[in-house]
């Protein structure tokens, strides 16, 4: 049994809480790992290190710091298949999946080489006699992450990429249950040439994220993951006078109009809804089709699209769709909600709940469902579902179905499909969600936009990577200067305005 580390000063340490967590193979249902659950005095510890080490990291040029960045481009090049290989293992995604989640990480570290001209600051000369202003971003110290169990590779690096180069040391809680693949982030950070120290990861649950909340050095947290855990962090973090962003859960409706052209939006949905195994907080689990002809037709387009898909396990390589979910609990959640949807009087037009794969019969493989005739009341409506579990929730017309993403209390991403731009505009600019697609099923930012949702999937006012990261990991000050030969007059005893 592989016993997994945590990442401090530079090196595997092994864990000394006498606590793990077992890190499972979700295609066999096989434990292959276990890893360390941190106490609070290795984390404080480990943020101890970090606030040695950040003062000389903060205080390097910003473009040597791009340089790390840049070799990082290179290392995660070098291995992308070894990544792959390890997430997939892990978390149970395709390999193509699996490469497409250390791309868009990728993407960000890209994005954090120019980094010099994000932290650059602002200059007034002359802002009143003999008077200049000038603005700067420091970084905050140490910041920490806590990430997800769906993007290992992507969500570790959105944060680490803009945290280390604005000059900050970062300590990261990835998930419990694929922490393989941040680790070797961390490894290849320090062979791009990251002094020891400035990156720490640090393995553990809710002991772990509690000792982030309240060590005092902890200076800002970026929490991805569930809802009810980012409104904790977000609290709790908050009332301990920390900077807080936290990115929650996702119930993304699709609208499909009655001119979209309905076999681009049928596959559309077909990978928006199943890929990953419906485990993307940027899924589609929702279709709006507007106007009854549209529905029937979609549902007919949908349903042959959906029978052909291919579940298995990585290993099968292209001849699989998507893969396990990542836990046996979390497929026995997604087929109890999917008996709740039964129950509630949703149609189940696809049923993937007698799904099982030979030789496989311990995986956690959830077969693909889809409903039709949801209604808002139900539980699969009102839940993420978070698996390969579509529904289909008809509206008359287009204000009906903007009204039900509108209503929704998640706001995370959303689509319409249309060829008509006046409708597409409108939508684009009512709607009350973070990420919009227009013909685009799943409209991830790329790394120069930002990433956040709306309403109950995003608490905090900035987002993630693009410039708002760059604001997040830094804070602004301020410089009014006037040297000797400006001074002219005596003391002042009113507040003065520069004229
Ligand atoms: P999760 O909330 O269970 O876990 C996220 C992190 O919080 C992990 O590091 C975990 O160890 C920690 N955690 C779990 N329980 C905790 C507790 N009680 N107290 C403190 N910390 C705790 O989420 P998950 O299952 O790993 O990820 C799936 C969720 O993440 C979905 O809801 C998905 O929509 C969401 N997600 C959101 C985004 C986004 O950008 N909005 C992106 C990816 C995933």
């Amino acid at each position: 049994m592989q016993e997994l580390t945590h990442w401090i000063n530079g090196q595997h340490v092994k864990g000394t809480s006498g606590r793990f967590a077992d890190v499972m193979n979700p295609a066999t249902g096989e434990v292959q790992a276990r890893v360390p659950l941190a106490t609070k005095a290795e984390l404080d510890a480990a943020v101890a290190d970090a606030a040695k080490a950040q003062p000389a990291w903060g205080a390097t040029n910003p473009q040597k710091r791009g340089r790390v960045m840049m070799a990082m481009v290179g290392l995660i090049n070098r291995d992308m298949d070894k990544l792959a290989e390890a997430l997939s293992r892990e978390h149970g995604k395709t390999i193509p999946d699996a490469k497409g989640d250390v791309q868009r990480g990728l993407e960000v570290i890209e994005y954090c080489i120019g980094a010099a001209e994000m932290l650059k600051g602002d200059f007034t000369d002359a802002a009143g006699p003999g008077i200049d202003m000038y603005s700067m971003r420091q970084p905050l110290g140490v910041a920490a992450g806590i990430t997800p169990f769906n993007f290992p590779a992507m969500i570790p690096l959105w944060k680490m990429g803009p945290a280390l180069s604005c000059g900050n040391a970062f300590i990261l809680k990835p998930s419990e249950r694929d922490p393989t693949v941040p680790l070797m982030l961390a490894e290849l950070f320090k062979e791009a040439g990251l002094p020891d120290g400035i990156l720490q990861v640090i393995n553990g649950d809710k002991d772990s994220v509690d000792a982030i909340l309240d060590n005092e050095t902890v200076q800002a947290i970026g929490f991805v993951g569930s809802t009810p855990i980012a409104e904790y962090i977000y609290g709790r973090g908050c009332s301990n006078g920390k900077r807080v962003q936290c990115f929650g859960g996702a119930k993304n409706h699709m609208i499909i109009m009655p001119d979209a052209d309905l076999d681009q939006a049928a596959d559309a949905l077909i990978g928006a809804g199943y890929g990953a195994a419906g485990e993307r907080c940027m899924a589609i689990s929702v279709a709006v089709p507007v106007g009854k002809e549209t529905a029937d037709r979609l549902i007919e387009k949908l349903v042959p699209r959906i029978e052909k898909l291919k579940v298995g396990p990585y290993t099968a390589g292209n001849d699989v769709d998507y893969g396990p979910v990542v836990t046996a609990a979390a497929k026995e959640n997604i087929l109890k909600l999917v008996e709740s949807g039964v129950e509630q009087g949703a149609k189940l037009v696809v049923d993937g709940r007698g799904f099982n794969l030979q030789g496989y019969e311990n995986g956690y493989f959830v077969g693909p469902h889809l409903f039709d005739d949801v209604t808002t009341d139900m539980d699969i409506y009102k839940k993420e579902i978070f698996g390969p579990v579509l529904c289909t929730l008809r509206a008359e017309t287009y204000e009906e179905a903007l009204g039900y993403a509108m209503d929704h209390e998640y706001g995370n991403g959303t689509a319409i499909f249309t060829r008509d731009g006046d409708t597409a505009r409108n939508f684009a600019s009512r709607i009350n969600v973070g990420m919009v697609g227009i013909n685009v099923p799943i409209p991830v930012p790329l790394a120069y936009h930002t990433f956040g949702g709306w309403k109950k999937s995003g608490f905090g006012d900035l987002n993630q990577h693009g410039p708002d990261a760059f604001r997040f990991y830094t804070r602004t000050k301020t410089v009014t200067s006037r040297w000797p030969s400006g001074l002219k007059e005596g003391g002042e005893f009113h507040f003065k305005a520069m004229d």
